[in-house]
């Protein structure tokens, strides 16, 4: 029998909170929900609209495959997930994994918290070289293998290069030699966008009803993406 449910937005930062004042996991979902319709006692908690599944602009087969895809230091926008409301995350991250049926939508790999894989969310831009415009195109669920391979400059400050790299030949079945070649022109391709100080173009967000937090100064947004991911990081991007 079908099971209606009251979801609940929690934020992570507030499940414990939430589970005090009464409100429920249901693991198959991975939401949180009130045991009675009226929600009492969970108001402030209650389930805003959902995301629709495709966002408006959104170009779903943009960028597939496992390769390394560097986001330039001069970008303040690290992850959707620092830089949107935590209820707004709970909406995109539930819609990101329900559309991609709960699994990697590179490799396939679902949540495995035995081998410390976790599902995540990437965020794939699109580069106006003449205008100088980064345009959010598409959100993909990717396990943390994956996202490892993708945020490679992360993976190395992390030690985590060696097993980023088995894992970019073993998905994509480079050879050792077009895997490292590949990863040095993923570094090449960040340092020429890191010279510029890119304009955001965040209508994928906006056009489905989710207001990004401003952007700090131009100057001040190596510093800003930085802390983030120090703070951070992709590996704990969910
Ligand atoms: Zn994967």
């Amino acid at each position: 029998m079908a099971v209606r449910r009251s979801w609940l937005d929690v934020p992570f930062a507030e499940k414990d909170e939430a589970k005090a004042a009464g409100a429920r996991w249901d693991a198959s979902a991975r939401r949180w929900y009130a045991p009675r319709p009226d929600l009492a006692g969970l108001e402030r908690w209650a389930a805003g609209p959902d995301v629709p599944e495709l966002l408006p602009g959104e170009d779903r087969s943009l960028g597939s495959g496992l390769f390394v895809d560097l986001v330039p230091s001069s970008c303040w926008f690290t992850n959707v997930r620092s830089c949107v409301a935590p209820r707004d995350w709970d909406r995109l991250r539930r819609m990101i994994d329900a559309r991609a049926g709960n699994r990697c939508e590179v490799c396939g790999a679902g949540q495995d918290r035995s081998a410390d894989r976790r599902l995540e969310a990437h965020e794939r831009w699109t580069y106006d070289e003449a205008r100088r415009v980064q345009t959010l195109k598409r959100l993909i669920c990717l396990c943390s293998d994956c996202h490892t391979v993708t945020h490679f400059g992360f993976a190395r400050v992390r030690g985590l290069a060696p097993q980023a790299r088995a894992h970019l030949i073993e998905v994509t079945g480079m050879t050792p030699a077009e895997a490292d070649r590949h990863i040095a022109r993923a570094f090449d391709l960040w340092e020429a966008r890191s010279r510029v100080d890119w304009t955001l173009d965040l209508g994928l967000l906006t056009g489905a009803g989710i207001t990004p937090v401003p952007p700090p100064d131009p100057a001040a947004r190596a510093g800003v993406a930085r802390d983030t991911l120090r703070a951070q990081g992709p590996g704990t991007a969910r």
